[in-house]
């Protein structure tokens, strides 16, 4: 067939979380949307802070149409790209510079562009993922030429297990992706499992004599509860590319905005960010929403109701386990991962799916027997379901 047909398989298999949520939305129009406990999609229900709407309206009526509507540098407007590292510097102390910084058009774009830069033509360059990860993983590292090669995490914590990180390194690994707060877990990776992680990064970099890069996927760095921090990969491991989305952190997931920070500590740094600006070349990546950039350089310090997702994850923590469920307390992102009433998560989410319960089974994701739940919803969605998660735990016998 004259067509790509890898890519003909990505466009007309729909993921999971996309077919679960048209079927939310045709079972909505039949029972009406209220009866409906659809947690599937990890769309932010908090709204974008009141300054972010101002500060597009104040654009809107006082700048140019060219600054707010024209192409910008590729790599980024250059003022906003300082007021981002100096952000940058401030909360974390790392140094880095305007030039360090790669405007994107959210995590997604900032992950595609690390892999297709770090990852060679015609290679045997693989990524190492920790599962449970985020499913598009395996699709932006195969469509950088790599392999995804799959680490599985500690039992009940889901902390990455670093010795069997450590026996999935060998020559051909030239990166690895570490997400946290993590989605689907909602997990932060502990300082402690980060220094180990760290430290077998830099044996394992020395033993195959070259760098193995670290991504870090950052798109939840805000949302966490009760004042975890989420220890920042730059300031332990010197082959860091950090990549960042305010998808989630300002609720603007539509807008397409974030960045790309390469850690001045590199080796190499300004190299490496040239392949990053070549690598957003190559996939047609002309520059970030010019808008946004303005509006991300007047909202810096903006921060969504975070309280308002605590709010949700403490409702249904509470009572899922109460009415026998196992989950682990998550301490950011939006998300619960629940184990499945029986083996097979696919037929736990029909049964659920019968009391209009809508999770996902997270067996792409790379832990079999779980599901993800998403609580950026409403909280009487949440309050709403409770009932119905009861009788689903009764229908099990517990
Ligand atoms: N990485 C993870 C772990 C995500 O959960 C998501 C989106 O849900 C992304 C990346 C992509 O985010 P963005 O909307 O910024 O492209």
């Amino acid at each position: 067939m004259g067509y790509n047909q890898k890519m003909y398989g990505l466009g007309s298999k729909r993921s999971i979380i996309r077919e679960i949520f048209e079927y939310s939305k045709s079972r909505a129009s039949e029972i009406g949307a209220e009866n409906v406990y659809d947690f599937s999609l990890g769309n932010p229900s908090v709204p974008a802070p009141a300054e972010v709407n101002q500060t597009i309206q104040e654009l809107l009526n006082t700048q140019s149409s060219v600054l707010l509507h024209g192409y910008t540098s590729a790599q980024g407007d250059a003022g906003v790209r300082g007021i981002i590292a100096d952000s940058i510097n401030k909360k974390f102390g790392v140094g880095i510079s305007p030039n360090l910084i790669y405007m994107t058009c959210g995590a997604a774009a900032s992950l595609s562009i690390c892999l297709k830069a770090v990852i060679e033509e015609n290679s045997n360059d693989e990524c190492i993922v920790f599962a449970p990860f985020f499913t598009e993983y395996r699709v932006f590292i195969e469509n950088a030429g790599g392999k995804i090669v799959v680490s599985k995490p500690m039992e009940k914590t889901f902390q990455i297990d670093i010795a069997d990180f450590e026996s999935k390194i060998n020559a051909s690994t030239k990166a690895v992706i570490v997400n946290s707060p993590n989605n689907p877990s909602g997990v932060v990776y502990s300082e402690d499992t980060i220094k180990a992680l760290c430290e077998v990064l830099n044996k394992k970099s020395v033993e195959h004599g070259h760098a193995i890069y670290l991504i870090a996927d950052e798109p939840y760095r805000e949302l966490v509860y009760s004042g975890v921090t989420v220890p920042y990969l730059m300031n332990y491991y010197d082959n860091t590319l950090v990549c960042y989305s305010y998808s989630k952190s300002l609720s603007l997931p539509g807008e397409r905005i974030g960045y790309i920070a390469v850690s001045p500590k590199m080796e190499d740094c300004q190299s490496i960010y040239l392949t990053v600006c070549g690598a957003g070349r190559s996939l047609g990546y002309v520059c970030a929403p010019s808008l946004f950039q303005q509006v991300i350089a007047r909202c810096i310090d903006a921060k969504v109701n975070v309280e308002a997702y605590k709010e949700n994850r403490d409702i249904l923590y509470e009572n899922l386990t109460a009415y026998g469920y196992e989950c682990v307390k998550p301490d950011g992102a939006f998300y619960l991962f629940v184990k499945a009433l029986e083996n097979d998560a696919y037929k736990f989410f029909e049964k659920a799916k019968a009391h209009e319960i809508l999770v996902v089974p997270c067996d792409d994701f790379g832990v079999e027997g779980y599901v993800r739940i998403a609580y950026c919803t409403d909280k009487a969605r949440v309050e709403g379901a409770l009932p119905a998660f009861k009788a689903l735990a009764k229908e099990y016998g517990l």
